[in-house]
């Protein structure tokens, strides 16, 4: 108890020196201020009173106001300021969880290539907790492992018979357990699948170890779920890498009760140097709607906004839900293409009760039939319930087909894209699980940008690591791990892909208004680059962030 104590007057009085030093008066000329206003203006100097932008100019306007209010001037030498990077979807504070769960990522983002450095690496972590407590990983590829296939209860019975173990999958979809996982979960042969789920089964119709989806989620509540002390140094380690990556609002996309709860008080009592946007997940939509969670209203620092919901799995994981068959099958089933998270029924009446409601709705989509369906709902309840601007959002939408962007035009339906998948796993796309056509039009931005769609783009952290600007890199050349380019005509400019991670990841949440641009009057939410990704497309991925700027203050400074 007393170390709990200690631990958290550590951690709180980390957050609380941040907000003693007040925001002062300054002036940031001598390099390229990209605006992202509605002209992508590029002016020479931006003036920050307080807590917010009191200018943005040439550099002798910007010099000229600090003269007379006598601000601190900073030479940029020809280093670039950004308007802070906004999370259009990830799950803060995920990026923390390996203070609780071990790595188990292959190359590029960790060290894994087999199924033994797995049982090795959580040997290592069973190690140190006592019997009955859950052994957590998280991260591992099925499909990059040399093996080819997922862990089973049998290997993960070598980790430890006295620990249940859970690993998740790098798409968050799928998990492996241990014997006594499964025990812990209740499964056993006579476990029916539960629906939008499956348990998998050996020749014996016994439990492989292997859970898909909605089979899967009692792996996902646990590791969710940590103690107290455990939970605010995820949230300490989670704030320190997005601050370091420039991002100045994060986002949870599935939150659950505790997280919603917990992290609105965060936001409230300004525990955090950082912004943050909450997406209760389903099964709290209803608390919305009966008024039993409050949520915030015109808090700068934390917004309850769109309630998701999840209507397939992911292509990687072979979980996502497709009209055409996967190109290289999972199994012995040529025509295999997915299957739904939720069924079309209910997904169409949950859609309605939500947006009678007049709630925003996030609905995570990957395959083209999962889209189908989600558009189908959004448009029904359109018609029985009209609202002009209700940003409803698909989140991903990895394969959506041009007559469906045609759709979401239509609807005003914001397609939020993980374009990062053309670098991580595009090339298994096309070799894989869509093959060349599909593979060359995964999150086809340039497709969007044509129809005039304010589309945004995100990392899905700790899907991938939160690198706004590697996301931008993505966009603009959508290069493989390999090297190849896939899907050259789906490439956007520097500026609308940076759009995608500011003004329109804003807009997206409502919040436009107030942040995602640099214009006076806006939050004094910035980022100091090393230079400017104008100058260079192809080496976005190397730039550097120096500086984080929150609500005018200092919040990351580059060693
Ligand atoms: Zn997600």
């Amino acid at each position: 108890m007393r170390r709990l104590a200690v631990g958290f007057a550590v951690v709180l009085a980390g957050f609380a020196v941040w907000w003693l030093r007040p925001p002062e008066r300054v002036a940031y000329v001598g390099g390229a201020v990209l605006t992202m206003d509605t002209q992508d203006r590029v002016v020479g100097g931006i003036a920050i009173e307080g807590e917010r932008i009191a200018q943005v100019g040439t550099e002798a306007e910007i010099r000229a106001w600090a003269e007379r209010v006598r601000a601190r001037v900073v030479d940029l030498e020809g280093r670039a300021v950004l308007p802070g990077f906004v999370d259009a979807h990830s799950h803060f504070p995920g990026a923390g969880i390996d203070v609780v769960a071990t790595d188990l990522n292959a190359p590029p983002i960790g060290k894994i290539q087999r199924i033994d450095e797995i049982i090795a690496a959580l040997r290592a972590q069973a190690e140190t907790k006592p019997a009955g407590e859950w052994i957590f990983g998280t991260g591992y590829d099925d499909s990059l492992l040399a093996e080819r296939r997922h862990p089973t209860r049998t290997d993960l019975d070598a980790v430890s018979t006295r620990h249940p173990v859970g690993i998740l999958h790098v798409s968050g979809h799928l998990a492996a357990v241990n014997s006594l996982g499964l025990e812990r979960l209740g499964y056993s042969a006579d476990t029916p699948d539960p629906e939008g789920g499956r348990i998998r089964r050996d020749a014996s119709g016994a439990p492989d170890g292997v859970l898909e989806e909605n089979a899967a989620e009692g792996v996902t509540r646990a590791l969710a779920a940590p103690g107290p002390l455990d939970a605010l140094r995820i949230l300490r380690r989670a704030t320190a890498l997005y601050l370091a990556a420039g991002v100045t609002t994060a986002q949870n996309g599935f939150a659950t009760g505790a997280q919603l709860r917990g992290l609105t008080w965060a936001g409230r009592l300004r525990l955090l140097p950082l912004r943050l946007v909450l997406w209760p997940g389903e099964a709290d939509g209803d608390a919305l709607i009966d008024g039993s969670f409050t949520p915030p209203r015109d808090d700068p620092w934390v917004r309850v906004g769109a309630v998701k919901l999840i209507a397939d799995g992911s292509l990687q994981g072979y979980t996502g839900y497709l009209t055409q068959p996967y190109f290289v099958p999972p199994g012995d089933d040529p025509g295999y293409r997915g299957y739904p998270r939720i069924a079309r029924e209910k997904l169409f009446a949950w859609v309605e009760r939500l947006h009678r409601a007049g709630l925003q709705i996030a609905i995570h989509g990957n395959g083209d039939a999962a889209i189908d369906d989600i558009l189908d709902a959004l448009e029904h309840a359109q018609s029985v319930a009209p609202r002009p601007d209700a940003r409803h959002v698909v989140v991903h939408a990895q394969t959506v087909r041009e007559d469906q962007l045609d759709r979401m035009a239509a609807l005003g339906v914001i397609p939020s894209f993980f374009v990062l998948h053309t670098w991580y796993w595009g090339d298994r796309h096309r070799e894989r699980f869509l093959g060349p056509e599909r593979a060359a039009r995964i999150s086809p931005t340039a497709s969007a940008a044509r129809r005039g769609i304010h589309f945004t783009l995100h990392a899905d952290t700790p899907v991938v690591p939160m690198e706004p600007l590697r996301i931008v890199w993505s966009a603009v050349n959508r290069t493989t791990t390999s090297g190849a380019t896939l899907g050259a005509d789906q490439r956007i400019d520097v500026l609308r892909a940076l759009r995608g991670v500011t003004i329109d990841a804003a807009r997206q949440h409502f919040l436009e208004g107030d942040r995602g641009s640099l214009e006076a009057g806006k939050l004094a939410d910035l980022v100091v680059l090393d230079r400017s990704p104008l100058d260079d497309p192809a080496g976005i991925d190397r730039l550097r962030v120096l500086e984080t700027i929150v609500g005018g203050r200092s919040a990351y400074r580059a060693p």
